[in-house]
């Protein structure tokens, strides 16, 4: 099988670092929320989870009723969000399984009450507002009269307001910091109406890094824990290492007239002698088609640049400057090679996409390799 070929790790050693420099850069006392969402960004969902406990993290975030229940039957006790909701359906589930959940609509507010009111139990919420994300939640003059509705379910326990900001990460912070104030005063209003919200939360990892007064109550990193910076053009204010790495080995050379052609479409073709290197990996690896003929790979340290298209189980490589390159010799598709380092906005870069995608992608298509205990 071609996919043995291909080695997938990740380094929870770094991901625990990751997360204390995090928690050094967050103002003290406020509680961390470790998004775990999309099997941890591609990571691995309990390795990940249980690094993070271990490391002493306050909060999980994920993105599925399934992925709380995979939390809560490994035995981890930590409060888990469910950053999405839940359709009404689910509210049994979530209440068993003592699942906090993001709130924005009426039907599900009933379902909880009522899953909670036959299990004897509370159900945990976070409501959520739409302050410029343009996505999930109430708009801002939608909340003071859902929460009014909420006055008649005691079963309802409201943590908090909750909301995302949608372009943290850029220099200008004018767009964000008005996002804030408008949660700011939404969370006044509601306080003056007699509503605690104890755990109010809008920080993303970029909001983490650069904007303290975001930090509320929670934070809420996800791609910084993985090592990325959220800006890939801004170098991060605390230091991250990389936690994925993607390798794999060459499986032919072969050296090709001038006037050749490479892979499938003849979009490729040698104007000298060029040395190739055939790799076992393809988008079926979520090694994007897009880098054809744009991405580059490390061999001894040293970059070497794609030619023609990748396809589904296979990608060349020019190794002209490197003379001598062997069968069997390691090749680098994302980390580092003998000081050099290539990164997941790298491969992005390429791609025409973000690090988030890259790791979500490798990460659900190959099997992965874990370093360090979980
Ligand atoms: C994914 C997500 C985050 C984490 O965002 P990063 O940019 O990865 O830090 C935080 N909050 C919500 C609601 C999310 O969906």
């Amino acid at each position: 099988m071609l996919t043995s070929m291909v080695d997938l790790t990740i380094d929870l050693g770094a991901l625990r670092e990751n997360y204390l420099a995090l928690r050094r850069r967050a103002v003290a006392g406020v509680q961390i929320m470790a998004v775990v969402k999309a099997d941890a960004y591609g990571h691995g969902l309990l390795p990940a989870a249980r690094t993070l406990a271990a490391a002493g993290v306050d909060y999980l975030g994920v993105g599925s009723l399934e992925e709380g229940q995979i939390l809560r039957q490994a035995g981890l006790k930590l409060p888990v969000l469910l950053l999405l909701g839940i359709l009404p359906a689910e509210a049994p589930g979530a209440v068993a399984a003592d699942l906090e959940v993001i709130l924005y609509r009426q039907d599900v507010a009933q379902a909880l009450a009522g899953a909670a009111a036959a299990q004897g139990k509370t159900a945990r919420v976070h409501l959520k507002v739409d302050t410029g994300m343009g996505r999930l939640g109430l708009l801002p003059g939608e909340v003071l009269p859902f929460l009014e509705t909420l006055k008649a379910s005691p079963r309802l326990e409201v943590l908090g307001l909750v909301s995302h900001l949608a372009v943290a990460e850029l220099e200008d912070k004018s767009y964000t910091l008005r996002q804030l104030e408008d949660f700011q005063a939404l969370l006044a209003a509601a306080r003056a109406r007699g509503w605690n919200l104890p755990l109010s939360h809008l920080a993303n990892s970029a909001a983490l890094t650069d904007l303290p007064e975001t930090h509320l109550q929670l934070v809420r990193p996800g791609i910084a824990l993985y090592g990325s910076p959220p800006n890939p053009r801004k170098p991060p204010p605390v230091p991250l290492k990389p936690v994925m790495s993607f390798r794999t080995e060459v499986v032919q050379v072969k050296r090709l007239p001038p006037g050749s052609s490479i892979s499938y479409g003849c979009t490729y073709t040698t104007s000298d002698w060029c040395d190739l290197a055939v790799l076992p990996v393809g988008y079926c690896n979520g090694y994007s088609r897009l880098l054809s003929n744009r991405g580059e790979v490390l061999l001894r340290g040293q970059r070497a640049p794609i030619r023609g298209r990748v396809c589904m189980n296979l990608t060349m490589v020019e190794v002209t400057h490197l003379p001598g390159v062997k069968e069997g010799e390691p090749v680098t598709l994302l980390g580092e090679d003998g000081g050099a380092r290539l990164s997941a906005d790298d491969l992005a870069a390429w791609a025409q996409t973000i690090s988030y995608e890259i790791y979500c992608i490798l990460g659900a298509a190959n099997p992965r390799r874990y370093l360090g205990e979980a």
